[in-house]
């Protein structure tokens, strides 16, 4: 394995988000993608939850540059912390959205000077050390999106970035098959492919799809149209812009982030309006029902998105009503049906009417499904196969398909974040690991997910907290004198008086054996049983000892 490239998933191969990658030759290093994932509902607390870029810090003297394959979250939006722990600027290789996407992530974050881009388009080749990355087109929810062939070396490498092989996208080309079939041809080392819906039979419908029903809901309504969508999701934005246009509605956008999104698009030309064309959020009440279209950000039920705040009428600029049609333009992310529900509940009280999938087909998935994938593998015929982005059970099931097309269980790479792997012409092996840790952003601080923290906040968050200050006399090792107890987020405060009168009761003239030597697990243990018998719950609890 002389002449081997390493790679080594540091995010994203395992898990859905976070996905960065590094690639490894001898002593040079390239990165691409650098996104995060947004946390599970049982971590309080944190903001977002990054790759885990220690690995990419420590090594940062070897980094050559890094490639973004393209604008959505998952993809980028970890780099403005990665570039603050960065001493020297290394470039970012983007396609034009992209790098507009990562310039005002930087401005917002306050990294703008670290932030050192080339612009390329698909087609385009770069020399970065020992790399030469040719950059790929293919269609994905968002424009400008690329998948990556890089010559190394040791070999040929295949990244095929996020992608689906819908023959009638929105907007842009089909994915460039032709130019995977003539690397297929030229002779791929090791394909790395998008695993996000391995679980999905047959092919992802077409973009076309959307614009019909959209088009139908817009030939029939007659009061206003809301459209919630991924703010990233710029495909489905420049969908409903010519949608409304066509059928005479001004298009107003309803949240911090879509109105980013959508002005930066704007500015650089790719979407079908002006800015100045854009409906000002004080005529949203005001202008004629039959010609308002807004888009608007909450298709997770996220509490502060606009939609959110319409639907429980907080939203300043406009107040939900009968007539109202409501589009629920994505799908709803697992974990996120509660909220999301909650949500419909609401609009439909408030005489709205809406429309969601899979009743409607407002959304089809930016990802290739099991026939694409087939197709891919098929076109491509690499030597090795390695399945990333998705959960672990989505790549086992990608590794399955690959089985099943007659790619050998020993050419087929499955690891997940963290598992370096040595990949050379006649084999490929793992390496001891290296990272992959969670880290997260709280605040302002960037840390591992210390498990101790998160068990902590959800102790809280299900049960509370008891102070317990006693006084304990040394000498005769006893609780002496009355304690005191404060508790919070546990019982009502009626309750509370009860549970002060258990706790002293229990605690008063306690005495310790010689042998207690840790008299704070003794009276944890003594709260925390009579809590128990009275609450059934599990507070988290602070004894405060002082002396006598
Ligand atoms: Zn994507």
């Amino acid at each position: 394995m002389s002449n081997a490239v390493r790679i080594v998933p540091l995010g994203g191969v395992g898990e859905v988000g976070r996905n960065m990658m590094a690639i490894e030759y001898e002593e040079q290093m390239l990165l691409v993608d650098c996104g995060l994932m947004f946390p599970q509902n049982d971590m309080f607390g944190i903001d977002v939850v990054l790759p885990d870029m220690r690995y990419v810090w420590a090594n940062q003297e070897r980094l050559r540059g890094i490639v973004i394959t393209h604008g959505h979250e998952d993809h980028m939006g970890a780099l403005p912390y990665l570039l603050r722990g960065l001493d020297i600027p290394v470039p970012i290789f983007a396609t034009p959205l992209t790098a507009g996407l990562i310039a005002m992530r930087a401005r917002e974050h306050r990294v703008s000077s670290r932030v050192q881009l080339d612009v390329i388009e698909s087609g385009m080749r770069r020399q970065v050390g020992p790399f030469d990355i040719e950059f790929i087109h293919v269609a994905h929810s968002i424009p400008d999106t690329v998948a990556l062939a890089i010559r190394t070396p040791a070999g040929l490498l295949l990244h095929t970035g996020e992608y689906k092989l819908d023959m009638t996208p929105y907007s842009g080309a089909p994915t460039d098959l032709q130019r995977f079939a003539q690397l297929g041809h030229e002779g791929v080392l090791l394909l790395m492919a998008d695993s996000t819906n391995a679980d999905k039979p047959g092919r992802t419908p077409s973009e076309r799809l959307v614009s019909e029903t959209l088009d139908r809901i817009f030939a029939q309504a007659s009061g206003r149209i809301l459209v919630s969508t991924f703010a990233s999701n710029l495909m489905r934005a420049a969908q409903v812009i010519e949608t409304a246009r066509r059928y005479g509605r001004r298009v107003g956008v309803a949240g911090r982030s879509m109105e980013n999104n959508i002005r930066l698009a704007i500015e650089m030309g790719y979407l079908p309006i002006e800015a100045d064309e854009l409906l000002p959020a004080d005529e949203f009440e005001s202008a004629p029902d039959h010609e308002v279209c807004i888009l608007c950000t909450g298709t997770q039920g996220e509490p502060m998105s606009a939609l959110v705040r319409m639907a429980r009428g907080e939203y300043p600029h406009l107040t939900i009503r009968p007539g109202d049609t409501v589009v629920l333009s994505a799908h709803t992310i697992p974990g996120n049906e509660e909220l999301v529900n909650r949500t419909i509940n609401h609009l439909f009280r408030l005489g709205a009417r809406v429309l969601h999938p899979p009743l409607w087909s407002v959304h089809v998935s930016g990802h290739a499904a099991r026939d694409e994938m087939r197709i891919m593998l098929d076109t491509v015929r690499p030597r090795f196969f390695m399945p990333i982005q998705g959960e672990y059970r989505h790549l086992a099931l990608h590794a399955d398909l690959a089985r099943e097309m007659g790619i050998h269980d020993d050419r087929i790479i499955l690891v997940e974040s963290g598992t370096p792997v040595h990949v050379w012409a006649e084999g490929w092996a793992t390496a001891p690991a290296v990272g992959g840790d969670l880290l997260f952003a709280d605040g302002r601080r960037v840390d591992e997910v210390h498990v101790t923290l998160l068990r902590d906040r959800l102790r809280l968050a299900r049960g509370g907290f008891v102070v317990v200050v006693v006084s304990v006399d040394e000498t005769r090792n006893a609780v002496v004198g009355e304690p005191s107890i404060v508790s919070h987020g546990l019982l009502r405060r009626e309750e509370h008086e009860r549970l002060r009168e258990l706790l002293q009761n229990a605690l008063r003239d306690l005495t310790f054996d010689e042998a207690d030597d840790d008299i704070e697990t003794v009276i944890r243990q003594v709260v925390r049983q009579h809590i128990r018998q009275l609450t059934a719950r599990k507070p988290l609890v602070y004894p405060v000892i002082v002396p006598a």
